[in-house]
């Protein structure tokens, strides 16, 4: 899903001035000297998550972030959220209502759900991200092969899960989509675009998202 659009303006701006750097791989050498405290990611279980996928992202997402990650509190996946006709879980809602359960505003929070999740113009989404505020939520019940009726894998649903919480997490520093379709960045319309893609940045979005850690 789109970080929202209130971030756009702003992300469009930095890439230009990004653009305008006259001596880019220096810059970028200098960003990376400069990136020191870690900030924390934290992993939110909203509902019943398997303990060793939270684990799983919890040991590889810092290689993409360079931030402590934590797991967090379970949540329960918000009833009110719930829509009746569609049988899903409204990603949108869920954002707000984990930016209401977060304290500490320095956090990055992650929610983590087995829920099917929707927007209204979408049939579903894998996740949702709020630039904004920090917050992202992901999906895993379309991730499972189970979900297609073939034998549980689960390595592949392992770094699925990891590819969209990276995704994620880059829209909740701001990136938008890459039309590079090994960037994580690149838009899942199916799962066939998650498996075809990496769980790595491309250049230029690692780029971002080390300049985004910075502030
Ligand atoms: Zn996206
Ligand atoms: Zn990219």
């Amino acid at each position: 899903m789109h970080a929202r659009s209130t971030s756009l303006l702003w992300v469009y701006v930095f890439t230009l001035i990004s653009l305008m750097q006259p001596n880019s791989l220096t810059a970028r050498e200098d960003e990376k000297s400069m990136i020191s405290a870690p900030q924390t990611i934290v992993l939110v279980p909203l509902g019943s998550v398997d303990t060793g996928t939270l684990e799983y992202l919890k040991s590889a997402l810092p290689v993409q972030f360079h931030a402590a990650v934590q797991v967090g509190e379970a949540m329960p996946v918000p009833g009110d959220t719930f829509d009746a006709r569609r049988k899903q879980y409204n990603s949108s809602k869920i954002l707000e209502h984990l930016f209401d359960a977060r304290r500490d505003p320095r956090q990055r929070w992650l929610g983590v759900t087995e829920s099917d999740l929707f927007v209204p113009t979408l049939n579903f989404v894998f996740g949702e991200a709020d630039s904004q505020h920090h917050i992202a939520v992901i999906s895993l019940a379309r991730l499972h092969e189970e979900f297609f009726r073939r034998k549980s894998d689960p390595a592949l649903f392992h770094l699925r899960a990891l590819k969209e919480a990276v995704h994620e997490l880059g829209h909740s520093y701001g990136l938008t989509h890459c039309s590079n379709f090994r960037c994580v960045m690149f838009f899942s319309n199916s799962l066939a675009d998650t498996d075809r893609k990496s769980s790595n940045f491309c250049e230029s979005h690692r780029r971002e998202v080390e300049a985004a850690m910075k502030k």
